[in-house]
């Protein structure tokens, strides 16, 4: 008899449990609230523009990629749509306070002749600090899909510095420090406190080569959908676990809004730890401490995002990712308050199939402190008040001016705007505080911020963005431990390791 797995949260974490534990032979039930599978994968209509939520660009798929090799083993990578970005422009940044451009190509060599074009001089810092990065980056295992290099790993003093003490160690100008930072919005990043392995990672994940998803990321969830039906699975939507039993400290079942039990041989919560705690029937099957830790685990901050039509033939396409940056001394303030909010965002066209010389539409992403919604955290979607919407349309017209500073003539390109803030990720999501990056890992106290995804209860498992890193280049690694938590030590590993340019060795 096959083995079952209940998941709950059909989000990246969910379906990619879902996908490997149902490519591995279970028979799988991924449960989500929302009508819309996907989680961060999930992409909306409006204005007939589709518009992905939370997943702009990703890392690993280019050949040779782990997430590539991962879905390449699901038997995945021929059926889903995606697009590289321009070798030569991984990056633009513009820096308003003194209006300087620069450029970030992909390659480890062109990254560093890049950004020495703007620092002449750097080279030999430049060089040092990017083998840094690979340097610690090769202390991930998993990262490189590798099984584990020994029972207790023991990390470089690079690997657990905060990343912007790191950045300092091997770079000594000022503006140089906050430009290799510009990323740190994509993680979440706090001085002194996030871990320079989460700055490396993804700093290598982009010179190695982003990729975004062409048509909207949700078409990449339903490849997951796709994949766990044909295994014989389900993928159930717009029906959200609201209770989970349990007995002689194992869980025994789950039922939903519409009143449908489900069960298994196994559970998995791919939803925020938090938020399950408050599902559970019987909160003491988990010890309390453990759950009074996982509450008081301070998450990242959120974001305020703009998503805007455009006119037919108005702008052109960028194939690649673009930052407004403020003041060079505010590259690690962001989300802290709402102080000269914003003090940057992320912009970019995001592509379509078969993509043209122009642009149809266009994502702007600004960190926000929640402390900016606090006053409408008791609210729920569509009835947030006059006041909140008037605030809205400032925070939109902010971001609209500063886009105008460096497009003159935007505004002129534009011809609908639609807004979400923090509280739409909150309530879509189900995220604390709309968290964009999940819990914020703190290389003062790792103890904290680590989450294993096993539990005290034996047949109960963690997966998703707060059991490890964030993100589509560390939920799927997440949910190859959760996997291999049930079906073995480098059981999944090995598996993928069979594999090499989409086909299995004999
Ligand atoms: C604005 C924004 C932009 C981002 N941009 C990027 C990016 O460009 N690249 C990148 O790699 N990452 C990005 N991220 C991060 C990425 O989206 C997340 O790290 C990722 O989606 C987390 O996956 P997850 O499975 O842990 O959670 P989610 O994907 O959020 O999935 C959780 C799912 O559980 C469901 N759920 C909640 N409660 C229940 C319940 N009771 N029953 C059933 N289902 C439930 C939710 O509806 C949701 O679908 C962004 C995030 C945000 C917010």
């Amino acid at each position: 008899m096959k083995k079952t797995a209940v998941v709950i949260g059909g989000g990246l974490g969910g379906l990619f449990t879902g996908a490997i534990l149902s490519r591995e032979g279970m028979k799988v039930t991924v449960i989500e609230k929302n009508a819309a599978i996907g989680g961060g994968l999930q992409s909306f209509t409006r204005f007939g523009e589709v518009f992905d939520t939370g997943m702009h660009v990703i890392g690993g798929m280019q050949k040779g990629g782990n997430i590539r090799r991962i879905c390449e083993y699901l038997g995945i990578f021929d059926k889903i749509h995606i697009m590289d970005v321009d070798p030569g422009m991984t990056d633009s940044l513009y820096f308003a306070e003194d209006r300087r451009h620069y450029r970030i190509a992909q390659g480890r060599d062109r990254f560093i002749a890049s950004l020495a074009e703007s620092f002449p001089g750097q080279e030999a810092a430049l060089s040092a600090y990017t083998d840094a990065i690979f340097r610690i980056v090769d202390e991930l295992d998993l990262f490189y899909l590798r099984p584990a290099s020994g029972y207790m790993r023991v990390h470089s003093e690079d690997f657990l510095m905060p990343a912007d003490g790191f950045i300092a160690k091997y770079i000594h100008n000022d503006h140089l420090r906050s430009v290799l930072a510009y990323m740190n919005p994509l993680y979440g990043g706090r001085p002194g406190m996030t871990p320079a392995y989460i700055h490396a990672l993804i700093s290598v994940l982009y010179i190695n080569g982003p990729s975004r998803f062409a048509g909207g990321s949700s078409l990449f969830a339903d490849t997951l959908r796709d994949l766990i039906v044909g295994n014989g699975g389900e993928v159930i939507a717009g029906d959200g676990v609201e209770h989970v039993h349990s007995a002689d400290r194992l869980v025994t079942g789950v039922t939903t809004r519409k009143g449908r039990t489900f069960t298994g041989d196994f559970y998995i919560c791919a939803i925020h730890p938090c938020a399950f705690f408050s599902l559970l029937d019987d909160p003491s099957i988990l010890p309390k401490a453990y759950r009074t830790r996982l509450d008081e685990i301070p998450v990242s901050y959120s974001a305020f995002t703009l998503n805007l039509k455009l006119k037919p033939r108005t702008f052109r396409y960028m194939n690649h990712s673009s930052y407004y940056m403020g003041r060079y001394a505010d590259i690690w303030n962001f989300g802290r308050s709402g102080s000269g909010w914003p003090l940057g965002f992320l912009y970019m066209t995001p592509p379509e199939i078969g993509q043209g010389e122009y642009s149809t539409k266009m994502i702007i992403t600004a960190p926000m402190a929640w402390d900016m919604v606090r006053q409408w955290e008791d609210t729920s979607y569509g009835h947030r008040g006059s006041g909140y919407m008037e605030w809205k349309c400032r925070c939109a017209e902010k971001l609209l001016d500063m886009m105008e500073e460096m497009y003159p003539g935007f505004r002129d390109c534009v011809e609908a705007v639609n807004t979400a803030s923090p509280l739409t990720i909150r309530d879509f999501y189900g995220i604390k505080e709309g968290a964009m990056c999940g819990y914020s890992k703190d290389c003062n106290n790792m103890a904290l911020s680590q989450v294993p995804v096993v539990t005290k209860v034996k047949n109960l498992l963690l997966t998703g963005q707060n059991c490890g890193i964030h993100g589509f280049c560390g939920v799927p690694l997440t949910a190859i431990n959760t996997c291999e938590a049930i079906l073995g030590n480098n059981y999944v590993l090995d598996s993928i390791s069979r594999f090499e340019n989409g086909r299995e060795h004999v």
